[in-house]
């Protein structure tokens, strides 16, 4: 068990990093981050922002001296630097997890060893004759199958020319999947520690706008999906080894949940946890990593998770006094200085006694947000 004042080290500097450094401050530990970017908005609310590439020999050696456990806010770090790290220090979650996860062919070769329900896919190399059979995924979705996040590095496939033209232009290698009809989205987020104890925040009903995570609804409500949820999520957790922060994406297809991908780590529809849970995501990974007790059942009341994306700002800068007027609401913003189009720049979610009083927020905000 890693006590506090212990410092721990992270991997990344956006805002999942940054909650992170929050959660383990408040928990009384010290963190310092490691991204190459100056501006690094988990660096400058951590104890020391280490300014290197990941893959930086002296700056790890210095991370590595001066931390107790590592973790890290995406998937790709390299698996090299959390091998190497691992050398030195406790790396959760491990390379080997992590580097799954880095890979949605390895991802999905996971998945379909353990009979875990899927999309029907295909993995393409650019350069190689495509197999005939991928036109049976007609309409499809053509992902690189590396360092794609928020619908980036995805293209939509209606024929055979527009399949041949978009791997030219991925020039990486790719996994074709079925373009299903979704009856809804859902992720759950859970964490194990070292010792092998298991918590899970409730199952989310996720809304997407352009590959982009727009809503969330936490919880999801659907106690038979939850169930089914847990069960997959916790055979993947066994399968891996599993100790960390880990969410799984479903999606809702014909009645059954099929899984889209892992992310190894806290993940943008937990954050409701932040304002409506006894325990947010981000302290599950402080405690996971420290082997500290998780809690077994997490309590939470209703909330609606609204992203906000450098778009809001096109129009002039939002009018946060009005928007903190409304009651339950609350207004997460980065830091981040620069709101370009589809950048998250911060999420708001809204709090309620019940269903009615959040919906009626939310559609106020909606209005008003324009
Ligand atoms: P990312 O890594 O960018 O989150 P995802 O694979 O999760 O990539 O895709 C982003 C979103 O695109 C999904 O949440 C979903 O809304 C949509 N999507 C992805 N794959 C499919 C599919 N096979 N069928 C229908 N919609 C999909
Ligand atoms: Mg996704």
């Amino acid at each position: 068990m890693i006590i506090p004042p212990a410092t721990l080290g992270m991997l990344g500097g956006g805002q999942l990093g940054r909650y992170f450094v929050m959660a383990a401050h408040r928990l009384g530990y010290k963190v310092v981050v490691l991204d190459p970017d100056p501006a690094s908005i988990a660096g400058a609310a951590a104890d020391h922002h280490l300014v290197a590439p990941y893959d930086d020999p002296a700056a790890l050696q210095e991370l590595a001296n001066r931390c107790a456990a590592i973790s890290c806010e995406f998937e790709n770090v390299p698996a090299t630097t959390l091998a190497l790290l691992a050398q030195h220090k406790p790396v959760r979650p491990a390379a080997s997890a992590v580097g799954i996860c880095q890979d949605r062919r390895e991802e999905k070769a996971l998945l379909a060893s353990l009979g875990i329900p899927l999309a029907p896919h295909l993995a393409l190399l650019p350069n190689e004759p495509i197999p005939a059979q991928a036109s049976d995924l007609f309409p499809a979705i053509l992902k690189t199958a590396r360092e794609g996040y928020d619908g980036k590095g995805q293209w939509q496939i209606a024929n055979w020319d527009e399949l041949v033209t978009a791997l030219a232009t991925s020039n990486a290698p790719c996994v074709l999947e079925q373009k299903l009809a979704l009856e809804g989205e859902f992720a759950l987020t859970l964490a194990r520690n070292p010792s092998g104890a298991v918590s899970a925040l409730p199952l989310v009903q996720n809304w997407h706008s352009g590959g982009i995570l727009d809503q969330t609804r936490s919880p999801a409500n659907a106690p038979g999906l939850e169930r089914e949820a847990k069960t997959i999520a916790e055979r993947l957790i066994a399968a891996l080894d599993y100790v960390g922060v880990l969410t799984v994406e479903f999606f809702l297809v014909a009645g059954q949940l099929l899984v889209n991908e892992l992310a190894p780590r806290p993940h943008n529809s937990g954050h409701p946890s932040l304002d409506n849970a006894d325990c947010c995501q981000f302290e599950l990974q402080v405690r996971a990593l420290c082997d500290l007790p998780l809690p077994a059942h997490i309590r939470v009341r209703p909330a609606m998770l609204i992203n906000l994306l450098g778009d809001v700002w096109q129009a002039g800068t939002p009018n946060w006094p009005s928007l903190l007027a409304l009651p339950g609401l609350h207004l997460h913003l980065y830091g981040k200085v620069d709101p370009r189009p589809n950048r998250k720049m911060g999420h708001v979610t809204i709090t309620g006694a019940d269903w009615q009083a959040v919906e009626e927020t939310t559609h106020i905000l909606r209005t008003q947000l324009g």
